[in-house]
């Protein structure tokens, strides 16, 4: 029996595919931040539901919005639970509230080695992690 192959542990590559969140992704492939905000109420819906749970309609329009939040918590992992990523570096996950964009908390990735902590500002960029594909990362800095 062989060891695991370690070349093969990288950034987790979404499915771009599912329709629910193409327009999330389709954003993102261009630095772009985008979230569901209700026609009807205006209230925004992450994650997308087909219903909004404010008024019951069922039409949503995507907005650009301004990438720039705070850290409302945040975890660190230092194992891996998964084979093949061993020995990488310690993660940090950050949940982000945003500073324009109400009722909205983003789960993402710590761009640099930062340590997190919950009175540090928080600013989405985009990295690529496949051909077309960016996942949201938080810059974290000092307010
Ligand atoms: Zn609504």
């Amino acid at each position: 029996m062989s060891a695991p192959d370690d070349s093969a542990a990288g950034p987790w590559v979404p499915d771009t595919t599912w329709p629910v969140l193409q327009e999330f992704w389709a954003a993102a492939r261009t630095g772009h931040l985008v979230f569901p905000r209700c026609t009807a109420c205006g209230r925004y819906q992450w994650y997308p539901q087909a219903m909004c749970p404010a008024c019951r309609a069922m039409a949503f329009a995507w907005d650009e919005v301004a990438p720039d939040g705070y850290v409302f918590s945040h975890t660190t992992l230092r194992r891996s639970f998964v084979p093949g990523a061993d020995g990488q570096q310690a993660r940090h996950i950050v949940l982000v509230k945003f500073l324009h964009v109400p009722g909205v908390t983003l789960v993402t990735n710590v761009r640099e080695d930062v340590e997190p902590r919950v009175d540090l500002r928080a600013r989405i960029a985009f990295d690529e992690v496949g051909p077309g594909v960016s996942l949201p990362v938080s810059e974290l800095y000092e307010v």
